[in-house]
């Protein structure tokens, strides 16, 4: 595995694979690797020849007063990680690489980016299309691997990719989650071992919402009411929104129709940890 941190070295290295016709994907990290990022390395590595890791902590999609200072970080530990599932480049630049003196330009997606984890945390979107775009332009991949945990993010950059022209197939993988249900995330080394405990809610609730419909609940409200009062029951969390909503436009369901295929998310705090998970269904 090579280990590139300049711009220009990258594409030089991209370039160099496209005369001999090697396929290039990509996977966006902010490092801290764990299971769920390796399982988006093995897909990408099955769906071209050369693999692409990047592990970037991007400033620009942290809105005021979020984690991006103690954001966990641990190169050597990712980069280890990163080889053993067959990356064959770690793109690891630095902020003054992306981010030049002088910087001004970025790339928006309205409308999709202000719904959801985007009305919570103002600029978030715009920071993950631009740094993304960049990605896409450094490293020049046939595919990008991207996880159905952050839900939004895929149908955001799936938009932008499209808008721009960008010739790149993006790859959905599926959530992994720890043996009691919490969706993995790097941010999970936050919590205390009582929030750790308390914070299976989250999924607990997608369980709960998910019983209901199999039961033939049909009114979203009502749904999400149960979901919050389960999520409610745990002094560590304080919601942020429980959503059921049009998977592709994300507008906000009143009811449920017979082979809908919804998504339910929801972003709660537990304790000062903010964490997000999601689930499609299809309404029986
Ligand atoms: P992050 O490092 O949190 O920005 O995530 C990098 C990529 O890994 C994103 O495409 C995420 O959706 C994906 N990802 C994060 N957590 C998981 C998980 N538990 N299962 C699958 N993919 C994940």
């Amino acid at each position: 595995m090579r280990i590139v941190s300049s711009v220009q070295e990258m594409q030089r290295q991209s370039r160099e694979f496209r005369p001999r016709s090697k396929k290039i994907a990509v996977v966006p990290t902010m490092g801290s690797l764990h299971e769920g990022h390796l399982s988006l390395i093995r897909l990408a590595r099955e769906n071209a020849e050369i693999v692409v890791t990047t592990v970037f902590v991007n400033p620009t999609q942290f809105a005021e007063g979020e984690d991006f200072t103690k954001y966990p970080r641990d190169i050597e530990r990712d980069s280890l990680a990163a080889e053993s599932e067959g990356t064959d480049i770690l793109f690891v630049p630095d902020v003054e690489e992306m981010y030049p003196k002088g910087f001004r330009t970025f790339v928006e997606v309205p409308g999709l980016s202000g719904l959801l984890e985007g009305k919570s945390r103002p600029g978030h979107f715009r920071g993950v299309c631009t740094i993304v775009a960049k990605l896409f332009n450094c490293i020049m991949p046939d595919v990008a691997v991207f996880g159905q945990k952050d839900a939004q993010q895929v149908l955001v950059v799936s938009k932008m990719a499209r808008d721009l022209d960008f010739p790149v197939r993006i790859i959905v993988a599926p959530t992994l989650r720890e043996g009691d249900g919490l969706a993995m995330s790097s941010r999970n080394v936050y919590l205390s071992p009582v929030e750790r405990a308390e914070a299976v809610v989250l999924y607990h609730s997608l369980q709960l919402s998910e019983r209901l419909i199999g039961n033939g609940e049909r009114n979203c409200r009502l749904i999400i009411s149960e979901m919050e009062k389960l999520i409610m029951t745990k002094p560590s969390a304080r919601i942020d929104y429980v959503s059921i909503a049009d998977a592709s436009t994300l507008m906000e369901l009143e009811s449920l129709q017979r082979g809908d295929v919804p998504l339910l998310s929801l972003a709660v705090k537990i304790g000062g940890t903010r964490l997000i998970d999601n689930l499609t269904i299809k309404v029986p």
